[in-house]
C-alpha cells in the first residue's frame, strides 16, 4: 500500500469531518422586538450562556419596535445560517410571513415570551394572566375602593390583553359592586413609557386628578405613569403596579412611589428557550419536550405546545427575596432611601 496515499486519505477524512462538524454547529437566531427594554438584556445573557454551554452559536437582530423590520431581520437571520429561531414578536399577526418562511425551510421557531399563534411555533412564557392578577391584587390591597386607571401594554402584543384579563378577573367583583370605577383605560403603543405617560396625564386631567389607583402593565409604563402622577404631586399616594423587576422600578418600590413589580426570572426563561430551540433543531417532537403543555388561551384558540414559568410579586415586604436571588444589588434597590 502506498503510505503517502494512506496518510493523505486520513488527512482528507479529518478535514471533511471538521467541515461537517462546522456545518452542523447549531446556530440560534434571536429576533428581538424592542431591545431597549431593560429586561431583554437579561434574557439575552441567559440565552447566550445556555447556547455557549451547548457549543451553539448566537446571532441576533433588534427590530426597534418595527414589525416590518422584524420580517427582514428574520430573513437575514435565516440567510446567516440560523438552524433555529427564537422570536420575540413585535406584532403577533404581522410576524406570520416569517413563520411561514421558517417552516418552509424546516427551521424550528420558538415564540419567546409573547404568543405567536401558529401551531408551528413553540410558545414559552410566564403565566401572563397570573401576572395581571398579581398586579391588580397588590394595588387593591392598598386601595380597595376608588377610581382606577389602566395603563395597558402594546395592542399588537397578546400579553397586553392577557394581563388586562387577569387584572379584571381580580377587580371585577369590586367593579360590579361599584367599589371600584374604571375611569380610564388605554394601550401604550409599543409599550413606550412616553406613551404611557401621555395616557396617564390625559386620565388625570379628565378626572380632575381624582385617580386613586394605577394598574400599569409593566415597569416601563409604570415609570411613565409615575412621572405623570409626580407632576401633580401624587406620586407615592397613589398605588401603581408594574412587572419585570427593572432596577429603577425596584428602587421606586423601596422609595414608595411604586407598589409592586412582578418578577419573571428571565434568566430561567432565556435558558429554557435556548435549550428548547436546540432540541427542536435536533428533530425532537415539541410534545416530547420536557414540561410541555397544550395552551389554547390565545385569541384564535389555536392549540400551542407551550411551557409556562411562574411569576413572583415583589413589594416593599419582600425586596430581600430578589436581592438574595442575585438579581439586583442591594445598593441599587436602596439608592436614595
Ligand atoms: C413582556 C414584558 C415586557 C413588555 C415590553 C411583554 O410582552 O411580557 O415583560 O415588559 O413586553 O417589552
Amino acid at each position: 500500500m502506498n503510505l503517502k496515499l494512506t496518510i493523505s486519505a486520513v488527512a482528507l477524512t479529518t478535514v471533511m469531518a471538521m467541515g461537517v462538524a462546522r456545518a452542523q454547529q447549531p446556530v440560534v437566531g434571536v429576533s428581538w422586538s424592542n431591545f431597549q427594554e431593560e429586561r431583554w438584556k437579561t434574557d439575552e445573557a441567559a440565552i447566550k450562556k445556555a447556547l455557549e454551554a451547548a457549543g451553539a452559536k448566537y446571532i441576533s437582530a433588534d427590530a426597534q419596535s418595527s414589525a416590518a423590520k422584524q420580517l427582514s431581520d428574520v430573513e437575514a437571520l435565516i440567510a446567516q445560517g440560523a438552524t433555529s429561531l427564537i422570536i420575540l414578536a413585535q406584532d403577533s399577526d404581522a410576524i406570520a410571513p416569517a413563520i411561514t418562511k421558517a417552516q418552509n425551510e424546516g427551521i424550528p421557531v420558538v415564540g419567546y415570551d409573547r404568543l405567536i399563534e401558529n401551531p408551528y411555533a413553540y410558545y414559552i412564557t410566564f403565566d401572563n394572566k397570573e401576572v395581571g392578577r398579581l398586579q391588580a391584587a397588590e394595588v387593591m390591597k392598598i386601595k380597595p375602593k376608588g377610581n382606577y386607571i389602566f395603563i395597558k401594554g402594546s395592542a399588537a402584543d397578546p400579553n397586553a390583553d392577557f394581563l388586562f384579563s387577569g387584572q379584571m378577573e381580580v377587580l371585577k367583583p369590586a367593579i360590579d359592586k361599584g367599589d371600584i370605577k374604571n375611569v380610564g383605560e388605554a394601550y401604550s403603543d409599543s409599550w413606550l413609557p412616553a406613551n404611557a405617560q401621555r395616557n396617564a396625564e390625559q386620565f388625570l386631567t379628565a378626572n380632575d386628578n381624582k385617580v386613586d389607583a394605577v394598574v400599569a402593565s409593566n415597569d416601563g409604563t409604570a415609570g411613565g405613569a409615575i412621572a405623570a402622577l409626580a407632576a401633580q404631586g401624587l406620586a407615592g399616594s397613589v398605588p401603581v403596579s408594574g412587572q419585570d423587576a427593572d432596577f429603577a422600578a425596584l428602587n421606586r418600590i423601596a422609595l414608595g412611589t411604586q407598589t409592586v413589580s412582578v418578577w419573571k426570572d428571565s434568566r430561567e426563561l432565556g435558558q429554557r428557550a435556548a435549550e428548547i430551540a436546540l432540541e427542536l433543531a435536533k428533530g425532537t417532537d415539541p410534545k416530547a419536550v420536557e414540561g410541555t403543555t397544550t395552551f389554547t388561551g390565545g385569541p384564535k384558540k389555536v392549540p400551542m405546545n407551550s411551557t409556562f414559568l411562574k411569576p413572583v410579586p415583589i413589594t416593599k415586604d419582600n425586596l430581600d427575596v430578589i436581592i438574595e436571588a442575585g438579581w439586583v444589588p442591594k445598593a441599587t434597590v436602596c439608592q436614595g432611601v
